[in-house]
């Protein structure tokens, strides 16, 4: 049984030096547990905040334990009785080739409304995250316009499709000319950004939204951010979800002071967690469910292949690797 433990907590960005491969005995499922094997594990930037010895929303990661993060499997061993050998399941087991897990840790993927990967990304946490930022704080409408950073990430791609459902006109910022492409032909986005092109964001936002930002959800923070919202709208708002840009940084990143655009658009923006809204994730998923199934929602995957690969995976996430959700194979069902 492969696991993944941190050895040691990244300073700047995190190498493959600060993840240690062990071979740990497969283990055996106390009652109330299963033993499931890992088919898919997923990456997250969130991840590296939990790397660090700071207090946060979760805790950080110990050293030399198995990094947790969310993962699909299949129920290898089971004694209990609503969970059978062969079921697929996901958790937060993590980053090991199999995990004796709570029954109450886990839930049963109803394999009949999408791939099992989809669980990972635009049906799992990723999916929901776009949905309730949106849904709840963003509340795009009919003709306003909407900026989305880290557009053609797993959350951003998501939360970009929602505003056009709504009939908004859409603004991704994205970091390469392939993933712009993506969303403008593909997606339908109306106007695409490549930040690394572009000398002076602001100007580029101004050129690209003539009638001001009305949502802004910000998935990376930094200098795209501060750009973005020097052309809010009066009662914009910004969902803030993410801040990637300084999750590698050892100090804070000093930008604009926001408060005075803020102050004088009487503009809203809120910090979520996507785990605040868990009494509603049936509801959110069964809403981007008929949105797939309608064609009003496509998302993408970038699976990588092999349990070996995770780190680089995991690290990918911060030079731009992946276009739509990072994910690992593991093993075949
Ligand atoms: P993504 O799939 O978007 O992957 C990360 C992407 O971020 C990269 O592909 C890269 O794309 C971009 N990126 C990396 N470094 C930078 C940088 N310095 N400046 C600008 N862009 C950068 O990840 P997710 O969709 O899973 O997450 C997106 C954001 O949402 C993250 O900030 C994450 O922490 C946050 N999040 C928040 C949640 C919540 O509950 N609030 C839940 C889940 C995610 P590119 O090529 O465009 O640079």
């Amino acid at each position: 049984n492969k696991q993944i433990v941190l050895a040691s907590r990244p300073e700047g960005a995190p190498s493959r030096e600060d993840f240690k491969f062990i071979d740990a005995p497969l283990p055996e499922p106390d009652a109330g547990q299963v033993l499931v094997r890992t088919l898919y594990l997923s990456v997250d930037p969130y991840m590296r905040g939990r790397m660090k010895d700071t207090k946060s929303y979760a805790p950080p990661y110990a050293l030399n334990e198995v990094i947790k993060g969310g993962t699909i499997g299949q129920v290898v061993e089971s004694s209990e009785p609503n969970l059978r050998k062969g079921d697929l399941v996901s958790g937060m087991w993590g980053w090991q080739q199999y995990a004796a897990v709570n029954t109450g840790d886990i839930s049963l993927i109803d394999t009949g409304e999408a791939p099992i990967t989809a669980y990972l990304g635009a049906l799992g946490m990723t999916g929901l995250t776009a949905y309730f930022g949106m849904e709840d704080i963003g509340k795009p409408k009919d003709g306003e316009t909407v900026v989305v950073s880290g557009a053609a990430g797993a959350v951003g791609m998501i939360a970009g499709q929602i505003a056009k459902i709504v009939g908004a006109r859409v603004i991704g910022i994205a970091g390469s000319d392939e993933k712009c492409a993506y969303l403008k032909d593909k997606l339908g986005f109306d106007v695409v950004l490549n930040y690394k092109h572009e000398e002076d964001m602001s100007a580029a936002i101004e050129r690209a939204c003539p009638a001001g930002v009305d949502v802004y959800f910000d998935n990376v923070g930094g200098g795209i951010s501060d750009a973005v919202l020097r052309h809010i709208n009066r009662n914009a708002r910004i969902p803030l979800c993410g801040q990637i840009s300084s999750y590698n940084q050892e100090k804070p990143d000093i930008g604009m002071r926001p408060q005075t655009l803020l102050l004088t658009n009487t503009a809203l923006m809120k910090g979520f967690l996507v785990s605040d809204y868990a009494k509603s994730f049936k509801e959110g998923r069964a809403k981007l469910a008929k949105w797939i199934k309608e064609g009003h929602i496509q998302y993408e995957e970038n699976i990588v292949e092999g349990f070996e690969q995770t780190p680089e995976a995991f690290m990918g996430l911060f030079s731009g690797d992946n276009l739509g959700k990072q994910l690992v194979k593991v093993a075949d069902p």
